[in-house]
């Protein structure tokens, strides 16, 4: 069986984990701090501070940007739930807009109509690693003076050309950026989260809110020859990363450059491989992005049935997902009004196959893959109709 992910770790990352458990001091400490700092350079950011997953993340973002009830918060259907729930979880509106067109990331144009007086936020996903269009999305926050919140969950190692010049994701270009390190996304510590900000004071408050809302960490305490006592000026959360994570996160960061590369070359050769297959069209990257290629979405013809499709590939030994969910369709989030188009990302929904894609994948399964998806997407191909 090829399964649709497999996360790169091994011996270096238990190696790791170990020596922090030998250590005696497992959660939040110095640890996550070197995490952090790694984090910050390898992205370029001034801040950066860990926490427990990316929903969380997003959640620390939505408060520091003072999203609260009887705000909206614009953003894409077109993503992983969590995106909305930590929206909700502030007492805020999603306001759903539709992707791009020949694209799977927010439309700005959509964007830009969908913003109102209630508007506080906007929050625009990197989906799939791709990063979306910033260098248009910026300016119109900015004249706005809406919070520009950008959902890193997928996009460890992506790259974006603003100015003429690469950054990496997470060199704040916007107010705040989130990333998640599920075994799913690129770089993973189990699973975890870190914020990267050019904003001191919000670094300030996401460090008071992961833990407890305590105005002095225990690492301090500990290390203090006067005793301390801490208090609590604000209420805060329970969002803290472990140090056995961020050891394993450390021993990531050093593997992740050559993760992309090798994500990179994998897309390249689907792409060449795709190109001869009718009715599947391999995703585009923009000039000024460099993708990681967290997962490699291949669209449909809309008359070819996705499901049939996947389970043919099932039943030949390879996985494969469905395209992208959209929030707006699941229960969760029913009672959530829907004003703006949404078509685009239904139909990449129900039209769009994510195919294998690993570090760890050779050639040879690769082809496997692309013979396995041509004869399924062959065999529900519909026939020419001949005609006399
Ligand atoms: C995975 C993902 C999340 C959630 O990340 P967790 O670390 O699991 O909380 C949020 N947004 C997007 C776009 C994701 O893909």
């Amino acid at each position: 069986m090829i399964p649709i992910a497999q996360p790169l770790v091994g011996q270096e990352e238990a190696d790791a984990a170990g020596a922090v458990i030998r250590s005696g001091w497992l959660t939040q400490g110095p640890q996550v701090a070197a995490f952090e700092a790694e984090f910050a350079a390898y992205v370029g950011a001034p801040f950066a501070c860990a926490v427990s997953n990316c929903t969380t993340a997003l959640h620390l973002a939505l408060l520091a940007a003072d999203v609260g009830p009887g705000d909206e918060v614009v953003t894409v259907s077109h993503t992983f739930i969590a995106s909305a729930n930590a929206i909700r979880q502030c007492g805020a509106t999603p306001v759903f807009v539709d992707i791009e067109a020949g694209g799977y990331n927010i439309d700005p144009d959509a964007m830009a109509a969908a913003i109102t007086p209630r508007t506080k936020a906007v929050l625009v996903v990197h989906q799939m690693g791709m990063p979306c269009d910033l260098a248009t999305i910026l300016p119109v926050a900015r004249a706005r003076g809406i919070a520009v919140i950008e959902d890193a969950a997928c996009a460890a190692g992506s790259e974006i050309a603003l100015d003429g010049a690469w950054a990496r994701i997470g060199k704040p270009q916007g107010d705040v950026v989130a990333f998640s390190f599920h075994p799913r996304k690129v770089l993973t510590v189990g699973d975890g989260g870190m914020l990267t900000t050019a904003n001191p004071e919000w670094d300030a408050k996401f460090r008071l809110w992961r833990q407890h809302g305590m105005s002095v960490p225990d690492t301090l305490r500990h290390g203090s020859a006067r005793v301390i006592f801490e208090g609590y000026p604000v209420q805060g959360f329970n969002y803290r990363m472990t140090d056995v994570q961020a050891a394993i996160g450390r021993e990531q960061l050093k593997r992740l450059p050559g993760i992309v590369e090798r994500r990179r070359a994998l897309a390249d050769r689907y792409a060449a491989l795709l190109a001869g297959i009718a009715g599947v069209t391999s995703p585009a990257e923009p000039g000024w992005a460099r993708s990681n290629w967290q997962s490699y979405c291949v669209a449909l013809d809309p008359a070819i049935d996705q499901q049939a499709v996947m389970q043919r590939m099932l039943d030949a030994g390879v996985a494969s997902r469905r395209g992208i969910m959209c929030i707006h369709l699941e229960d969760a989030h029913a009672d959530v009004a829907l004003p703006h188009d949404l078509s685009r990302s239904e139909l990449a929904r129900d039209h769009s196959v994510l195919l294998p894609l690993f570090a760890q994948m050779d050639d040879a399964t690769q082809d496997a893959v692309v013979a396995a998806f041509a004869d399924a997407v062959a065999a529900e191909r519909p026939r020419q109709r001949l005609t006399a």
